[in-house]
């Protein structure tokens, strides 16, 4: 029989986590009861609700329930816990970099403003990464339900902590309301103060919604971009210009973009070369984290462990990762392949 390598092994980048999405389920417990929070039962349920945000009433859900757990994080203490947490998972299926992203917004007005929210943030991403040893950064995203101004303030305040953590600049939230184009000045603060530009695309909405991230929005990175597989002519100028697209799988099939994991275009992209870093997006709620991504590729997609390989080096080429820290992630790489 041939040797089945451990998947939680293999060295790679996760490029697409949310904040509060990271949470343990655990944990989330322990905060609803500390806080006297009643959540809604398919956060209590221990199994990952079921959604369908392709409708918008599925999306609108699938934030109640995201909101009902942020509201569970009120104190510096939590917001440390939580950044600890999701470090200690990742390391467990074998990240080598992790880049949350985080609206601070959310958080602020709890944490007695954005600047204080931002900096306790980063103060928690520094502290996990020196505890376990994780390299960590920053990415910070507007919400594109909101103004096209709050999202520009963002940029500028993002800017400003480039040197202390914050790697990119973001934007999520559901890609059916308004246009890429609406944040064309936010982004280009964002790259001029020399953040990469990782907005989400081509989930809810089709192709034309990743041309956008590209051609409105300059993106280096794309959040999502999984039906870009509906256009080959964009797959190729995703190859040409080796834009990373951050696929997230098993939340792909529990927000119903797929209906399976094997509907996943993963072979799509990957054959038409486009990179690709798998993420988990918000494993509290889709009930799967890093590993389990690339057990989808192999189980469902056939990827022998070379392409695996393959794509944990392309994880880790997508990041913002320094290059000596790049260099040792394809080093093991290369061992996990070879050991
Ligand atoms: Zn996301």
């Amino acid at each position: 029989m041939e040797h089945v390598r451990d998947l939680t092994l293999l060295p790679k980048a996760h490029l697409h986590l949310h904040f509060t999405g990271s949470m343990r389920p655990s944990t989330l417990l322990e905060l609803a009861d500390k806080y006297g929070v009643r959540l809604p039962d398919a956060l209590t349920s221990g199994e990952p609700p079921k959604l369908r945000a392709t409708d918008e009433r599925g999306w609108f859900r699938f934030q109640r329930l995201y909101d009902a757990a942020r509201s569970c994080l009120r104190e510096p203490d939590d917001i440390r816990r939580l950044v600890r947490e999701a470090a200690e998972e990742d390391v467990r299926d074998g990240a080598g970099w992790l880049e949350i992203q985080v609206d601070p917004t959310s958080y602020a007005p709890l944490l007695g403003g954005m600047i204080p929210a931002v900096e306790i943030i980063l103060d928690a991403v520094d502290a996990a990464s020196r505890d376990t040893g994780l390299g960590m950064r920053v990415i910070i995203a507007a919400n594109r339900m909101k103004h096209p101004l709050d999202a520009r303030t963002l940029a500028r305040l993002a800017v400003r902590y480039a040197d202390r953590g914050v790697v990119g600049f973001g934007l999520s939230n559901d890609e059916r309301r308004g246009m890429a184009r609406d944040f064309d000045r936010a982004f280009a603060i964002a790259r001029e103060g020399g953040l990469l530009a990782a907005p989400h695309g081509g989930e809810l909405t089709g192709p034309a919604s990743v041309r956008d991230c590209l051609d409105d929005l300059h993106a280096v990175r794309v959040g999502h971009g999984v039906r870009a597989a509906e256009d080959p002519r964009l797959l190729k100028r995703l190859a040409d210009r080796q834009i990373t697209c951050e696929v997230c799988p098993a939340s792909n099939v529990a927000l119903g973009v797929y209906e399976r994991p094997e509907d996943v275009p993963l072979r799509t992209l990957f054959e038409a070369g486009v990179p690709m870093a798998l993420g988990a997006d918000d494993p509290l709620l889709f009930g799967s984290r890093l590993a389990a991504q690339y057990e989808i590729a192999r189980r469902h997609h056939a990827f022998t462990d070379e392409e695996l390989a393959e794509l944990a080096r392309q994880s880790v080429r997508g990041s913002a990762a320094p290059k000596e820290v790049q260099a040792k992630l394809l080093d093991g790489i290369d061992h996990w392949l070879t050991g």
